[in-house]
């Protein structure tokens, strides 16, 4: 597969600072660099706004569906959240806004379930657009909420209405989650966040196993500064363990943290006519694929405004 990296002269200013949450407006930013791969063509900006879609995506309801085995979708049009059924209760992954939490629960009513039979809430990365809403669902349900040692810092700043962010367990690299018979993995891939988490589990379907993945994000969202962030001095490193991590995964099932990341749009239309849809392992290799080119490319446009080779 060829992958062209093309470095625009767009310039990212050095000190853009990152609320740390997803916007979806179509604001000033720059474009920032492009890759093409797999012949398709990208900027920083565009593959950013293919992740979170306009304001609308982000709280528009989708039809909530199974995806395999035991895992159902009951996120929106842009924003994941998958259901884990077990015959002990459930496993719900990310909580998104809290203006969503209406919309989940009606999605998981919709495939026959309760809301309040949730017995575990876990997220992808500690960014507004996965987990502000972690405290509103543990209210609701009384959930226990789990996350990643690296995310809880930034957790902890996210309080929506002023509600402590709850964290009933402190998950590290590689620790698992188990309720009724399935359990989950939670790999650290980090640089997204520092804590972003991206979950490995086993789903059964036809007299045959799968394995499963729920990319947290290695997504370089406009504003991120990998050259000179005082923050996070490291973090292109973080990335390229995320990289090493993601690339030595088998995968059948790739999901994500965002629909697009495994093209839920075109693989919904697909359900219930021919082979499961979303059993893609090509479909993994070209997201990861795509998301390193394009790390690659904004962290040599960002080495090279700062001077560095
Ligand atoms: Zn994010």
């Amino acid at each position: 597969m060829k992958v062209v990296v093309a470095l625009l002269v767009g310039f990212m200013a050095a000190g853009a600072s990152y609320a740390g949450q997803a916007r979806g407006g179509r604001g000033a930013q720059p474009p920032g660099p492009s890759v093409t791969v797999n012949g398709q063509t990208w900027t920083q900006q565009s593959l950013f706004q293919r992740n979170v879609g306009g304001p609308d995506d982000m709280t528009a309801p989708f039809p909530p569906h199974k995806v395999i085995g035991n895992i159902y979708y009951v996120g929106t049009k842009s924003l994941a959240v998958f259901l884990v059924v077990t015959p002990a209760g459930n496993i719900l992954i990310n909580s998104t806004y809290e203006r969503n939490v209406p919309i989940i629960q009606k999605s998981i009513e919709q495939l026959g379930f309760k809301f309040s039979d949730t017995k575990i809430l876990l997220g992808s990365h500690a960014h507004g657009d996965h987990q502000e809403a972690d405290a509103m669902v543990k209210q609701m349900t009384g959930a226990q909420v789990m996350a990643m040692a690296e995310d809880v810092p930034a957790l902890e700043a996210m309080k929506p209405g002023g509600k402590p962010h709850p964290i009933d367990r402190v998950l590290h690299d590689g620790d698992t989650v188990t309720l009724g018979g399935t359990t989950l993995t939670a790999l650290l891939t980090p640089g997204h966040t520092r804590g972003c988490t991206t979950w490995t589990l086993k789903a059964n379907e036809g007299g045959k196993t799968y394995d499963v993945a729920i990319i947290g994000s290695v997504g370089t969202n406009p504003g991120f500064k990998l050259v000179n962030n005082p923050e996070i001095p490291n973090q292109a490193a973080e990335y390229e363990r995320a990289f090493k991590v993601l690339k030595a995964l088998k995968v059948d099932v790739p999901l994500g943290s965002h629909p697009s990341m495994y093209n839920l749009d075109q693989k919904y239309p697909r359900i219930g006519k021919g082979p499961n849809p979303f059993v893609d392992p090509a479909g993994y290799k070209q997201e990861i694929e795509l998301a390193e080119a394009m790390f690659r490319a904004v962290l040599a446009e960002q080495q090279k405004a700062a001077g560095q080779d």
